[in-house]
């Protein structure tokens, strides 16, 4: 389960949804809850020039502005936010309405679909039905 927070940008005021993640001794980046990259970055601001004097909230924010912040001495000693899409997406799954809103897609009296006007073939009874099924009432 993805644990994401929402921030806020200091500057713009904008909100967005992140993840935090701090990088590996291996270079790779590892995801973090917010309490362990607070905790990272109340390291920095007693370690880290670029740091000194702010407070972590302040440490927070130059991390949410620029979208990493080194915490140490290490070369791999970063905290970062990595932008995540709203959960709240709609699935991409066809339902029937946007089918019948796409031109190209016919659907038929036997439960097929056809991509045009001219693969509907018609059944004696007078039902659609696609050109497979149309040949199977043939044989
Ligand atoms: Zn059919």
């Amino acid at each position: 389960m993805k644990q994401t927070y929402t921030v806020t940008n200091p500057d713009t005021g904008q909100t967005a949804d992140i993840v935090y993640v701090h990088q590996l001794c291996n270079g790779s980046w590892s995801e973090i809850t917010q309490e362990h990259a607070m905790a990272l970055l109340a390291d920095g601001v007693n370690i880290m020039n670029a740091l000194a004097g702010m407070t972590v909230e302040q440490a927070h924010d130059r991390l949410v502005l620029k979208g990493s912040v080194d915490y140490g001495k290490d070369w791999y000693a970063t905290v970062g936010i990595r932008r995540v899409e709203k959960e709240t997406k709609e699935p991409v799954v066809k339902s029937p309405s946007t089918e019948k809103s796409d031109p190209r897609i016919i659907r038929l009296d036997c439960g097929h679909v056809v991509f045009s006007p001219m693969h509907v073939m018609h059944k004696s009874t007078g039902e659609s039905c696609c050109p497979t099924c149309h040949s199977r009432l043939e044989e």
